[in-house]
């Protein structure tokens, strides 16, 4: 049975994720920062589905809390054959207005989370000379949204450094891919009215938001052996608003 580490589980994109590859048949462990129920409601409900998961408190900002994270799911579920670095916090406001504090905050979990996760899963990936490695990015990494530079900066750089590892990682059969959300029903979103939200939908194709099921679908065909030839690759789940 192949075992995935999705960060960010306990809730959104994240905890449809951790459903998706359990009803997948896979192995999956979790992580999230603070929400503890969350994190135990969704083991419990696996449970009630004839499935099981687990999930670990740990903050991806913190080198030395993935480092524990790793150790400890590695000893419950063995190597990691899939990683899904999904965690991310939002920023909405001037960019003149953001403190020190409140940039590294977002740096810290939406880009060096993604890093400290894929450091510690790579070296076990090369020995085994496989492994899928997932990135969770944005369409504002692609296009820059206005109010949310922060974030659009650590999404754009989570895409360098997914296309820079593929190429890194190829020759020893890990392939590194990423998804860019559109605007997805989820608790980040929480904070729009829904004028906000019908605005959204009307600017995408589709003419709707999307779904965190939708996400992890996609999310789980990048990292099965359905797309064993694909890598590097950015995809678009967002309803087509991102096209250029
Ligand atoms: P949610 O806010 O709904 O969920 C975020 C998840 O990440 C929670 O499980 C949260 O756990 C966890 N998390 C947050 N910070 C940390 C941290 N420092 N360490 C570990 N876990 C953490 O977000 P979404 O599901 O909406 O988003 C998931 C990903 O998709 C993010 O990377 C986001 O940027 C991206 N995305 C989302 C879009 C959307 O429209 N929703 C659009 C584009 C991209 P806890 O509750 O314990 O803090």
């Amino acid at each position: 049975m192949k075992t995935t580490l999705i960060t960010g589980g306990s809730r959104g994109i994240g905890r449809a994720c951790v459903l998706a590859f359990a009803q997948a048949g896979w192995q999956v462990a979790w992580c999230y920062r603070k929400e503890k129920e969350q994190s135990l409601a969704l083991e419990q409900e696996l449970k009630s589905r004839g499935l099981s998961g687990l999930g670990f408190k740990a903050d991806v900002a913190d080198s030395g809390q993935v480092e524990a994270l790793f150790s400890h799911m590695e000893q419950v579920l063995g190597p990691v054959d899939a990683l899904v670095c999904n965690a991310g916090v939002a920023y909405q406001g001037l960019l003149s207005d953001m403190t020190d504090e409140d940039w590294r905050r977002v740096m810290g979990v939406d880009l060096d989370g993604v890093f400290y996760c894929c450091r510690r899963a790579i070296p076990s990936m090369i020995r085994r000379q496989k492994g899928s490695i997932l990135t969770i990015s944005s369409m504002w990494g692609l296009t820059g949204g206005s109010c949310e530079a922060a974030y659009s900066a650590a999404k754009a750089g989570v895409i360098g450094l997914t296309k820079a590892l593929a190429k890194e990682l190829g020759p020893s059969g890990v392939r590194v891919n990423c998804i860019a959300p559109g605007v997805i029903h989820t608790q980040m979103n929480g904070n729009l009215t829904q004028e906000d939200r019908q605005i959204l939908a009307d600017e995408t194709p589709l003419c709707r938001l999307g779904t965190p099921e939708e996400v992890a679908g996609a999310a789980l065909f990048l990292s099965q052996e359905d797309a064993s030839f694909i890598t590097g690759q950015v995809l678009a789940v967002d309803g087509g608003i991102a096209i250029s």
